[in-house]
């Protein structure tokens, strides 16, 4: 599943290369994959993409004079963005991770866009979880509400931060998951956090000290932006126009690690169930 460094690498790839382009036609193979407004390929028709924005792992495109109306994507967890260009080659892509690449669009893909330059973007999902919506500027302020703030985004305050830890009866690796408290860290990137702020993901987040939640935070907000500086954990293995490849899989210290040594102690990682995820730690090193 696409965590957020990974839906932030399609998001810049996306509007580097989309922004001021217009859209010509819209194609809805897949009903289930749009939601809400049923005229959904008739409001999109000539619109030019103005903008694409990000909340948690939803991405919010708008469009030139259009100030009520956007486009929100969730790609949740198989769905895939492909924008190829008029010989069919891929430009730049995204979202859950493929084994087999085949030529597009697929009998995976559910929802495809025809911009007016000849390119092509394709919403692919094989298991039809993700979906694309239309909202209006209320719909968007109710969407962005379910969010907490992101920690490597500077808008996320200590004392919120804290106050927060302090009034929860849960152990940390439940409350760094819940997007209304922090958006942004999921199964991956809460097990990196933990193991670098050298806390353990049973310990109850109220039994925090300030000095460890100050630790916990900062480190939270490095792994997000090196993550996202690597284009991601689970990015497409293919190259993108400019060659490069999401690759933050060899950066992980103890995600997926379990049963290989610590890299700060040399003891054995652990697997177990902590909030009912696969949830991977150092014993020794994670308090
Ligand atoms: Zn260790």
């Amino acid at each position: 599943m696409p965590e957020l460094p990974e839906v932030e690498t399609v998001r810049i790839q996306l509007f580097l290369r989309l922004k001021g382009k217009t859209i010509d036609s819209v194609k809805i193979h897949h009903d289930k994959s749009v939601r809400g407004d049923r005229r959904f390929a008739t409001a999109l028709k000539g619109l030019r993409i103005d903008d694409i924005d990000r909340v948690g792992k939803l991405l919010i495109f708008s469009f030139e004079g259009k100030n009520d109306l956007f486009l929100l994507v969730h790609l949740k967890m198989t769905g895939q963005l492909f924008l190829i260009d008029k010989s069919g080659s891929r430009q730049a892509a995204g979202g859950h991770e493929t084994k087999h690449d085949s030529t597009l669009p697929n009998r995976h893909t559910r929802v495809e866009f025809d911009l007016k330059d000849g390119t092509k973007l394709c919403f692919n999902d094989q298991r039809i979880f993700g979906y694309l919506k239309l909202t209006d500027k209320k719909g968007l302020a109710a969407a962005k509400d379910r969010f907490g703030p992101e920690p490597h985004q500077g808008a996320l305050d200590f004392d919120y931060f804290f106050s927060r830890l302090q009034k929860s009866g849960r152990n940390l690796k439940a409350m760094l998951l819940d997007q209304t408290f922090v958006a942004g860290l999921g199964n991956i990137y809460v097990d990196e956090s933990l193991f670098r702020a050298g806390l353990a993901p049973t310990r109850a987040a109220r039994s925090l000290t300030a000095a460890e939640a100050k630790r916990l935070l900062r480190e939270a907000a490095k792994v997000l932006k090196e993550a996202i500086r690597h284009g991601g954990t689970t990015f497409q293995s293919f190259k993108d126009s400019t060659g490069k490849k999401g690759n933050y899989t060899g950066k992980l210290k103890v995600f997926a690690r379990q049963g290989l040594p610590c890299p700060r102690c040399g003891h054995i990682i652990l697997k177990s169930k902590v909030a009912g995820r696969g949830t991977h730690y150092c014993p020794q090193c994670q308090k």
